[in-house]
């Protein structure tokens, strides 16, 4: 069996190998951006969902790069939620909410998301050890939550991982420590047994969120990953982009939160897409999303209906999109 750093270095880097691999023809071969600011990078079992010269498939435009992102759009900027300010409060720390912070874990990631909101971020630390960060969280007794983010946390090494988990895992005021991750979708092999004693270790309750964006992101492997989380009864929930083109009909987020229910897996969150720069062709209406959220409303049951959130730079939390009214 390949180790998930075998799988990882057989992803796709380099464009025209993908290109060929997806048997694209010259109108489509034109559509694509051979040089994207945004490096190429695509799992084999990604590209396999992907059907042969088809750009329009929810699974093409979520990782190919096409010469749309190169379309400029005033409000389409590098850093639009202010990222690299004041919430800034170490090279890896995000601290911006009441009780719990992000910590960056690596800057590294499975797959690159064409709509990937940290597409343009300065990841400065390359420091494992997190000393910083530590002291932070540390000193810091109103935190009771750490959301390892990235980049992907799931990209460090198990030692590393370990390393900042049993860290963690000893500051009393903590009571959580979250996990956003794409990784089991591009590579579910990275759940492996070894990280998964890791887990098991831990005092502190663990909670998975992990990215998706359509039910074809599902199969029989990255169930089975997911499966064994939940095993160890770490809630596991989902956390999605509104994406035109990937999720944005009420079919294809019903097939969505029905393929995740059914696996036991709540959703979270649905994102409005953050305005970054090389991303302008994912946009989808807040209306529309509203509407689409509505309709879901009335197809599935209540605990599978995302919450439709923005991000905004000075807001103290997500900002619900849909508010209670009549
Ligand atoms: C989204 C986010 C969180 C987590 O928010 P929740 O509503 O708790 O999921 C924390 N910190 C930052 C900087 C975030 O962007
Ligand atoms: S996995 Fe997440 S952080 Fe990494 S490229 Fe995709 S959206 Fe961005």
């Amino acid at each position: 069996m390949k180790t998930w750093r075998m799988l990882q270095k057989e992803s796709f880097t380099k464009l025209s190998d993908l290109t060929t691999y997806l048997e694209l023809t010259q109108d489509n071969l034109e559509l694509v951006d051979f040089s994207p600011h945004f490096p190429c990078l695509v799992p084999r079992r990604l590209a396999e969902k992907i059907p042969k010269n088809c750009l329009t498939h929810p699974m093409a435009r979520q990782f190919v790069p096409l010469k749309e992102e190169k379309w400029e759009s005033p409000d389409f900027i590098e850093d639009p939620l202010c990222e690299q300010g004041g919430v800034r409060v170490t090279p890896s720390l995000l601290h911006k909410y009441d009780g719990r912070l992000l910590l960056i874990a690596t800057g590294a990631c499975a797959m690159h998301c064409r709509y990937c909101f940290r597409q343009h971020f300065s990841y400065q630390s390359e420091d494992k050890s997190f000393t910083q960060e530590l002291d932070y969280i540390r000193q810091n007794p109103t935190l009771h939550e750490v959301i390892l983010s990235g980049g992907d946390p799931l990209s460090l090494s198990d030692d590393h991982l370990e390393n900042l988990l049993m860290h963690l895992d000893q500051i009393d005021h903590l009571q959580v420590i979250r996990f956003h991750s794409r990784f089991p979708i591009g590579i579910p092999e990275r759940i492996t047994d070894e990280l998964l004693t890791i887990l098991k270790r831990l005092k502190k309750q663990i909670v998975f969120v992990v990215h998706i964006n359509c039910a074809d992101e599902y199969d029989e492997e990255v169930t089975q990953a997911l499966r064994k989380l939940t095993a160890l009864s770490i809630p596991v929930l989902t956390q999605s982009v509104l994406l035109k083109g990937v999720n944005d009909s009420a079919l294809a987020l019903k097939a969505l939160s029905l393929a995740s229910i059914s696996r036991g897996i709540l959703p979270y969150y649905l994102h409005k897409l953050d305005k970054i720069r090389g991303a302008a062709h994912f946009e989808v209406g807040e209306n529309e999303g509203i509407a689409l959220i509505k309709e879901l409303r009335k197809q599935v049951p209540g605990y599978a209906v995302p919450q439709f959130v923005a991000e905004y730079p000075k807001e103290r939390s997500k900002t619900p999109l849909i508010v209670l009214q009549n």
